[in-house]
């Protein structure tokens, strides 16, 4: 299901602030020290870092 037009521009990491892109079904931080992957259920984002997955 892709986000709803203008939603990425508007979201940031919460971790470290940087911009996110998506990819597949998860939210991936372009902080370069970051990197957290975040999931999207329904069509939601879920900025939360408890939440995110950690890079391989
Ligand atoms: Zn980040």
């Amino acid at each position: 299901m892709p986000l709803e037009a203008g939603l990425l521009e508007i979201l940031a990491c919460p971790a470290c602030h940087a911009p996110l892109r998506e990819q597949d079904e998860e939210l991936l931080c372009e902080g370069p020290e970051c990197g957290l992957a975040y999931p999207v259920r329904d069509g939601i984002p879920v900025l939360l870092v408890d939440e995110a997955r950690r890079p391989a």
